[in-house]
C-alpha cells in the first residue's frame, strides 16, 4: 500500500472573476503534517475547503487515498466523514452539551447506537482533556475548551485526514497553548493533518512540510527549517518579517 494520502494536482479556483487559487499542487503522505501559511486573503481557507468539497475547484484534481474527490460522482458525504475539519470559530451546536456535540456525528452519520456514540464521544473528550466537562454547554466552556470539543468531534468520526483552519485565531492568548498541546498529541499519534495557522513556533516544531501561499499561488515550499531560516523568495521573507 502506498503511503500517499492526499494529492492536490494543479488546482485553480475562481470566485466570479477573481482567481483565488492558481495551479496549487502538493502531496501528503500518511502521518504528514502540512502547514499552510500566507497573508489574509491568500486562499488558505479556500484550499482547505476544496479538499472536503465545502467549495469546488474549477480546475485540477484532488485525490484522497487514491480516490478522485473532485470527481462529480464522488460521494461528498463519505468524503466529509473521511476528512474532518476544525474551524476557527468552533461551530459547535449551542443547544447541545459537549458530549452530545461529539456523539452527534457517530450516531447520525456513522449509524452507531446512541450508547455506542456516547461511549465514543466520552473517550474522545477524555483524550482532549475534557473528561469533567461532558455535560457542559458550549457557553459554559472557555474558547480553548470549546475548540477542544471541536477537535474531539472531528476525531470521533475517525477521519483519514484532519483539516485545521486557524484553530487558535479566535482564542485569547492564554488559551492557545491548550489547543496546540492537543494538536501536538495528535501529531505524535500519527494523525495526518493539513493546518492553516499563524502559530509559527508550533509550525516549526510539528510541520513535515510547509507551503507559503500568496495571492492564491504557492510561492515557496519546504521543510520548516528551510522556510523559516533560509527563505528564497522576497515575498516569503517579507511575510515572515511582518510576523516577528
Ligand atoms: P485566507 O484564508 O488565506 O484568508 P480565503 O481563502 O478566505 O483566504 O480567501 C481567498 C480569496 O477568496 C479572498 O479574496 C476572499 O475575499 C475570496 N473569497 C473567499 N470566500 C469567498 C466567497 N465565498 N465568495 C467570494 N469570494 C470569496
Ligand atoms: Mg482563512
Amino acid at each position: 500500500m502506498s503511503d500517499s494520502l492526499l494529492r492536490v494536482d494543479e488546482v485553480s479556483k475562481w470566485y466570479g472573476d477573481e482567481k483565488v487559487l492558481t495551479d496549487v499542487s502538493f502531496d501528503m503522505d500518511r502521518g504528514d503534517v502540512t502547514v499552510l501559511i500566507g497573508p489574509s486573503g491568500s486562499g488558505k481557507s479556500t484550499m482547505l475547503r476544496c479538499v472536503n468539497r465545502l467549495t469546488e475547484a474549477q480546475e485540477g484534481d484532488i485525490y484522497l487515498d487514491g480516490e478522485c474527490v473532485t470527481d462529480p460522482e464522488m460521494d461528498v458525504n463519505r468524503l466529509r466523514r473521511e476528512v474532518g475539519m476544525v474551524f476557527q470559530d468552533f461551530n459547535l451546536f449551542a443547544h447541545l452539551t459537549a458530549l452530545e456535540n461529539v456523539a452527534l456525528g457517530p450516531q447520525r452519520v456513522l449509524g452507531l447506537s446512541k450508547d455506542e456514540a456516547r461511549a465514543r464521544a466520552r473517550e474522545q473528550l477524555e483524550q482532549v482533556g475534557l473528561a469533567d466537562q461532558l455535560d457542559s454547554y458550549p457557553a459554559e466552556l472557555s474558547g480553548g475548551q470549546q475548540q477542544r470539543v471541536g477537535i474531539a468531534r472531528a476525531l470521533a468520526m475517525e477521519p483519514k485526514l484532519l483539516l485545521f483552519d486557524e484553530p487558535t485565531s479566535a482564542l485569547d492568548p492564554e488559551l492557545v497553548g491548550e489547543v496546540l498541546t492537543v494538536m501536538r498529541d495528535l501529531v505524535d499519534e500519527g494523525m495526518t493533518m493539513l493546518v492553516v495557522t499563524h502559530e509559527m513556533s508550533f509550525a516549526r516544531s510539528v510541520a513535515s512540510n510547509m507551503l507559503f501561499l500568496d495571492k492564491g499561488q504557492v510561492v515557496e515550499r519546504g521543510p520548516p527549517e528551510q522556510l523559516f531560516d533560509a527563505p528564497e523568495h522576497d515575498r516569503t521573507k517579507a511575510f515572515l518579517r511582518r510576523l516577528t
